[in-house]
């Protein structure tokens, strides 16, 4: 099968699980894990922050996020697609009691000025606006990256209301390589940030947030009350140092082939229109509803897999795990429909 349904697919490669097997480890609920703590201390010095947490998925750093920059009754806001509202099973609700703004974003993205607008009166009746969310590259909005420049307009606003600056980054390498955006920069701009390791960078599980110091001592707490504090994690942290250092770069690959596989979607008979990729997520609209589920039909009963998108369309995402043959092969077959 050549499994486009998402980057998290992947399984560790051979140097990855060598990593994985020599990893030095101890008790990291103890603050023991030795492979544990190199892992957080050079996540956060590339971004520039203080600290990091390893958490067992993205969903949790951004639970945890979440959690810590408010209270009960705040209100949180976020585009309306992102996965922090529509991916996390109402988490911010159900973990942390707030309630939710959501804007309607272009291809994910929101603007400082609809962050403005969105922003509550200081009045007894109204929720307290306490925290920004943004998401990059955005899922939904196909793979897309944000320009610093809307970044920092978005930063001046929350600074200019005393809200907090999340990112869910859960792909935010594959923003950086294709735009050649600095790491340093994004710790600058936000206050914590969420970044996933099981997603491009092809580690088998785990995800990180980052923060100052003592938004990291609170999110340790957090992160046991959720159930996130392991045991001798420092065998999931190889995997992770494994993959900072080796599997970064090489997105350009997985963002290349996104291209292939959108002008060989363009020239398939079943597909309408496709989405320009930006990264490594290609989004194929077909004419109804009835067709995705037809597609996605023909397309597993020919070898490939990729899943519904919303009412009318299709996703396919590129990673590690498919090579250029994969590629080439899935290219003929969709040409051919
Ligand atoms: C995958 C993803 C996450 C986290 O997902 P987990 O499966 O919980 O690790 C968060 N945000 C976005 C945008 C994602 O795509």
């Amino acid at each position: 099968m050549i499994d486009f349904r998402s980057d998290t697919v992947t399984r560790p490669t051979q140097a990855m699980l060598q990593a994985m097997q020599n990893a030095k480890v101890g008790d990291d609920v103890f603050g023991d894990d030795p492979s544990i703590n190199e892992l957080q201390r050079v996540a956060a010095q590339m971004f520039g922050m203080e600290a990091a947490l390893f958490c067992p998925s993205g969903t949790m750093t951004n639970q945890i996020a979440i959690n810590v920059h408010t209270k009960p009754g705040d209100e949180v806001i976020c585009e309306e697609n992102s996965h922090v509202y529509l991916y996390e099973g109402g988490g911010i609700a159900k973990n942390s009691g707030c309630s939710v703004r959501l804007l309607k974003g272009q291809k994910g993205q929101i603007t400082a000025q609809q962050v403005e607008e969105a922003i509550r009166a200081d009045d007894q009746h109204f929720p307290k606006s306490r925290l920004v969310s943004l998401e990059n590259t955005s899922n939904k909005g196909g793979g897309t990256c944000y320009s610093i420049s809307a970044l920092e307009e978005i930063k001046a606003v929350c600074e200019k209301h005393n809200l907090g600056f999340h990112l869910d980054g859960a792909r935010l390498f594959n923003a950086m390589v294709q735009t050649g955006q600095n790491a340093k920069k994004y710790g600058e701009l936000f206050d914590s940030i969420s970044i996933c390791l099981s997603k491009g960078l092809g580690c088998p599980v785990g995800s990180l947030l980052l923060g100052t110091n003592t938004f990291i001592y609170h999110a340790r707490r957090t992160r046991k009350v959720f159930g996130g504090g392991m045991r001798q994690s420092g065998y999931l942290a190889a995997a992770g140092l494994y993959a900072l250092e080796n599997h970064i770069e090489r997105l350009k690959i997985d963002h290349e082939n996104a291209a292939i596989l959108a002008n060989s979607l363009r020239k398939c008979s079943l597909v309408e229109t496709v989405i320009e990729p930006e990264t490594n997520i290609v989004v194929a609209h077909v004419a109804n509803s009835r067709a995705v589920d037809s597609i996605l039909e023909i397309l597993k009963s020919k070898g490939i897999l990729a899943v519904r998108f919303g009412a009318d369309s299709i996703r396919f995402v590129t990673h590690l795990d498919l090579s250029a043959q994969d590629i080439e092969q899935a290219c003929r077959i969709i040409e051919g429909l």
